[in-house]
């Protein structure tokens, strides 16, 4: 097929300097002496080195830098140099010019940024089988300059909007790794509709069929939501200016991936989900009188409507790390229905709404404030350069979702830590070495164990000793991050210390056998003993879990072997590689499911158990063939977002007649006959076997879950649909069984 492209060079300029304009409209509040020179030079050196590009959508390249520096400027609430970076962002990367042409140009603070930009640009290497190591060097940079991160994540979000025109699996590819991190990231810079976008986005391409349903669903109850809104919001501004506040109130819908969160949560259809939006009313109030304010708000509503006393948050007084301030509460509505009310000031909201750092450390004098604490504990945990990058990625992403709590030292000093955390993370928090001490803490003058889980408001003191070293099963009591890494690097010191000595008892004990020291001879000896790796074996050696007489018997073994043949231990890299070129054979690189079983290895993953017609995709394991899941699988986007190399695309063969155990929750009002109605359906309508059903009858409530296998995706979605129409069924929910 040939496509031609017919392009009107003359509309294009127009169109390109449309967009410039438009840019520096978004910069104008920022704009300094000068600023609209240096815009201008990056703008159009930016043009001139991306002339001969276009997107993969035909349209020119360099849309795609100027839609980055807008998302930047508008956003996000970034300066100059920012926008200057945005728009050159790409060049070094993809053109002739260097970092020297840019740092001749513009100066030092712009190369070095652009650095940062370029060096983590290979994230977006689909082949690249490094993903962990790049996030690792993506957070680096956020330690010198954190600006890096948040044009990363203006250039992401563009890339997520402008995703159409890219192959499905490096949709899925790039949609996984915005959910795994870069969501999360932005989250924790405070960068809610940033954050918000990026998940839906990613949730458009991961699940569309989920996300264009509750998308239709959303749409369709907006007349409605809307009068709701304005009958609830009416009789609060009344008061509000009554008492001389001026404030603006709206009615904000949550995100469609928030929506599909709680469905998920709750078990619930999206008929239950009561929160849909929240009310925010934003104050228009000068500084000295912006908590005041927002109580005296916080008062009216409440005695407007009746407050749910466990859900109020108070933002104000103790503001996020991330530097959101908002009080938060929910009341009874007028139609029985629970409602959240976000009160704030214009300040807090512009906080909210583009982050913290952009409008506090780049456009006013630096604060002391909680990012800041943050980036510090980002640094301290960069600085051990030993950790796993996978390893270290996942105990960082636990830290940027997770909400505080606000714990005070003996001398009275307040310590934010991740909710969860233990009287060990508050010790490790203190000092490493307090925390390597640790055998207890007193909370509120009680003697508590290390594992203690602190409550908000908390007092502690750590108690220590000179003889504590730090324990394997620490790991599982400690959540934050810094101290998970301590404990790591600790342990990992002792292992050392360790082998060290079992190595030297090793070497003597060859010796005495005549058995050469060398690397090859200590790979067979791991081999023999079926260990990991040569340190493994030291270890086994000083822990005197292998003898002199072990060692004896493989000596006698290695006789024998030597008689037969040469002797090779199986690699693992080498055992996936050869997996992987079997599917990526030269015809096709898809794996057909059903089909090719003798030639290849593969199983579905018990994680989501697939069935046909599910989307997904196959995973190359160590030692376990190929593991098929469903794209949307919750070990997915882990999966896609750090071994993108091993991902292989898999279609379902449908020749086959084959059958696949599945489970479905049923919810409903107990009525006689109601469990009849429900096998008759399964078993006489649409003759799927039963595998087991357990029902719970409470007051009335009908809570089963039934399992039973189905032949695809169809199969059961038209069951699922029967089963809805039978009377008193009032949910059918997929599980995986
Ligand atoms: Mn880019």
């Amino acid at each position: 097929m040939k496509n031609t492209l017919v392009i009107d060079i003359e509309a294009e300029k127009q169109e390109i300097l449309k967009r410039y304009r438009a840019l520096l409209r978004a910069s104008k509040s920022t704009l300094q002496k000068g600023d609209k020179k240096e815009i201008r030079k990056a703008f159009e050196m930016a043009l001139e080195s991306h002339q001969d590009m276009r997107r993969k959508s035909g349209e020119p390249y360099i849309y795609h830098p100027i839609a980055v520096a807008q998302i930047a400027a508008e956003e996000i609430g970034l300066g100059t140099t920012s926008i200057v970076c945005a728009l050159l962002h790409d060049v070094v990367e993809d053109t002739d010019i260097t970092l020297e042409d840019i740092e001749r140009e513009f100066g030092k603070k712009t190369a070095k940024i652009i650095d940062g930009l370029t060096k983590i640009s290979g994230v977006f290497d689909y082949n690249s089988s490094l993903q962990a190591e790049n996030f690792r060097k993506m957070l680096l940079t956020l330690a010198d300059d954190v600006r890096v991160i948040l044009i990363k994540l203006a250039d992401r979000l563009h890339n997520m909007r402008t995703m159409d025109f890219m192959p499905r699996q490096k949709q899925l590819k790039i949609a996984s790794e915005t959910i795994y991190l870069y969501a999360p990231l932005a989250h924790r810079l405070g960068l809610y509709a940033i954050k918000s976008e990026l998940e839906d986005l990613s949730m458009k391409y991961l699940e569309p069929d989920t996300y264009k349903y509750i998308a239709t669903q959303l749409n369709e109850k907006k007349a409605e939501r809307n009068t709701f809104i304005k009958t609830f919001v009416e009789p609060i501004n009344e008061i509000l200016q009554e008492q001389g506040l001026i404030a603006n109130l709206f009615g904000r819908p949550k995100s469609i991936h928030s929506i599909w969160n709680k469905m998920k949560k709750k078990n619930i259809p999206f008929e239950e989900v009561y929160d849909l939006f929240a009310i925010r009313i934003i104050l228009d109030s000068a500084p000295e009188r912006e908590k005041a304010d927002c109580w005296k708000a916080y008062s009216i509503v409440t005695d407007l409507y009746r407050p749910n006393p466990d859900r109020l948050r108070d933002w104000v007084s103790s503001p996020k790390g991330n530097g959101y301030e908002s009080l938060h509460t929910t009341v009874m509505g007028p139609k029985g229905q629970w409602v959240e009310v976000q009160i704030r000031t214009q300040r807090m909201n512009e906080i909210a709404e583009k982050g913290f750092a952009a409008h506090w450390k780049y456009k006013e004098s630096s604060n002391d404030n909680g990012l800041d604490q943050w980036i510090l504990k980002v640094r301290e945990m960069l600085s051990n350069p030993e950790a796993n990058a996978l390893d270290f990625l996942d105990d960082f992403k636990m830290n940027l979702f997770s909400d505080e709590i606000f714990i005070f030292t003996p001398k009275g000093a307040l310590l934010q830590l991740p909710l969860g955390a233990t009287a060990l993370d508050f010790a490790f928090e203190i000092h490493t070495d307090v925390g390597a001490k640790c055998i207890g803490a007193k909370v509120n003058q009680k003697l508590v164990p290390l594992s203690y889980k602190l409550q908000n408001g908390d007092q502690v003191e750590i108690i220590t000793s000179g003889k504590q070293v730090p324990k394997e099963d620490w790991l599982n009591i400690v959540v934050t991050a810094k101290a998970k890494s301590k404990i790591k690097s600790s342990l990992k010191e002792e292992k050392r210390r360790v082998a060290e000595s079992g190595k030297e008892v090793l070497e003597r004990k060859l010796k005495s056998l005549k058995i050469t020291y060398n690397t090859d001879n200590l790979q067979k000896l791991s081999y023999f003993f079926k260990l990991h790796s040569t340190q493994d074996l030291f270890i086994a050696v000083a822990e005197g879990k292998i003898e002199l007489k072990d060692l004896r018997d493989y000596v006698a073994s290695e006789k024998e072997v030597e008689n037969r043949s040469n002797f090779h231990a199986p690699g693992e890299g080498q055992h996936i590689e050869a997996l992987l070129n079997k599917v990526k054979g030269p015809e096709s690189d898809v794996l057909l499911i059903g089909e090719d079983l003798q030639k290849i290895d593969y199983k579905l993953a018990a994680c989501c158990n697939p069935i046909p017609g599910d989307d997904v995709f196959g995973f190359v394991t160590v030692g376990e063939g190929i593991k098929i899941h469903r794209t949307n699988c919750p070990n997915a986007a882990q999966l896609m977002a750090n071994y993108g190399y091993r991902i292989v695309k898999a279609k379902w063969n449908r020749q086959q007649e084959l059958t696949f155990l599945t489970g479905l929750h049923i919810v409903g009002i107990d009525d006689v006959g109601l469990i009849n109605n429900i096998t008759k359906v399964i078993s006489n309508d649409f003759k799927v076997n039963m595998r087991s059903i357990t029902v719970d009858t409470n007051d009335g409530i009908f809570d089963g879950s039934i399992k039973i296998f189905v032949n695809d995706k169809d199969h059961l979605d038209n069951l699922i649909k029967n089963l809805l129409e039978v009377k008193g069924v009032t949910g059918v929910t997929r599980f995986d069984a």
